[in-house]
């Protein structure tokens, strides 16, 4: 699989020198795939380590091409993201999410809340927030069993306009996280001015928690700050016990990672709703 990963990469950087239609065949072929249903969704839980139980799950798509094998979204999603097709694939994965959070809630499962990954570009444009209201009606899903991954570089543009759709998602009690916190525009002005809810530890700060004191030290920096700003905060990337020990004992106890679990499919998710097994 991983020698079926690189031969795409290099099927899109071999493109890359016809950037223009590149980028007009990568858009068309998205769109054809959303049609051809190429994508789905796999699952991963997260935790809380006090409660030893799952309390949600974030949503991570995946593409299956019919000529290319697996596409990882590490290679199509930043391209997506060059043009408004990111907007397309973003409304088909909320679609997607909340409609399954229907099916869930029919079956009578105990149903936990989804996170969706939404890009800058996606979540500033027009109409986001009152779209999402649409879908929950439509769905007669509860806003509070859908929340909305965004990464710094959404604070970027206009502040005044970042606050208004947040407050719209807030309305519908949609929380916000950030996600990849600590990577990118590290002011920390905009995160007491935002309505935000959830900071989630960036994967390459968890990773480095037992390497050397360094590492530790930027978890337990978030950590704090994300006390002191009373925000709930996520590590994502848990792999080991020790990742897991040392974050319990910052009082991190929101954990997502191959330690507890890696992305399941729908089937797998809708028998731990199920049984409620712990994990
Ligand atoms: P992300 O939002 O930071 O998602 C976490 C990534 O880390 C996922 O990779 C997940 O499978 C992986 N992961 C989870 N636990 C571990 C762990 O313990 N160790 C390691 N090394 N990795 C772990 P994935 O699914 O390949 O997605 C990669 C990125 O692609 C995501 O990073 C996100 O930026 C983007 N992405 C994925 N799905 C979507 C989507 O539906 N929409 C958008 N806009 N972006 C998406
Ligand atoms: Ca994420
Ligand atoms: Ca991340
Ligand atoms: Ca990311």
């Amino acid at each position: 699989a991983k020698e079926n990963g690189r031969d795409h990469a290099r099927f899109f950087e071999a493109h890359m020198a016809n950037e223009i239609t590149d980028r007009f065949r990568l858009e068309q072929e998205i769109k054809d795939a959303i049609g051809a249903q190429q994508f789905y969704l796999m699952y991963q839980p997260q935790m809380n380590t006090l409660t030893q139980s799952i309390i949600g799950f974030e949503a991570l798509i995946r593409w299956e091409h019919p000529e290319r094998g697996f596409v990882s979204p590490v290679e199509f999603i930043p391209l997506a993201e060059e043009s408004n097709v990111i907007c397309r694939i973003g409304e088909w994965v909320l679609e997607q999410s909340i409609a399954k959070l229907h099916q869930w809630r029919n079956q009578e499962l105990k149903v936990l809340p989804v996170a969706v990954n939404i890009s800058g570009r996606h979540f500033v444009s027009e109409g986001f927030s009152q779209h999402i209201e649409t879908l929950l009606e439509r769905y007669k899903v509860p806003g509070d069993l859908l929340k909305i991954e965004i990464t710094e570089g959404v604070f970027i543009h206009d502040m005044n306009q970042c606050i208004e759709i947040m407050e719209g998602l807030k309305a519908l009690n949609v929380e916000i996280s950030v996600d990849d916190f600590g990577t990118g525009y590290s002011s920390l002005h905009y995160l007491k001015k935002l309505p935000l809810d959830i900071l989630k530890i960036d994967k390459s700060f968890v990773c480095e928690i037992g390497d050397h004191a360094e590492g530790d030290k930027i978890c337990e920096a978030v950590i704090q700050l994300a006390q002191n700003l009373d925000l709930q905060v996520i590590a994502e990337g848990v792999e080991t016990a020790e990742q897991a020990s040392v974050l319990n004992a910052l009082g991190c106890y929101l954990h997502q990672g191959y330690f507890y679990a890696r992305p399941l499919p729908e089937s797998e998710v809708i028998a731990l709703l199920h049984h409620e097994l712990p994990i």
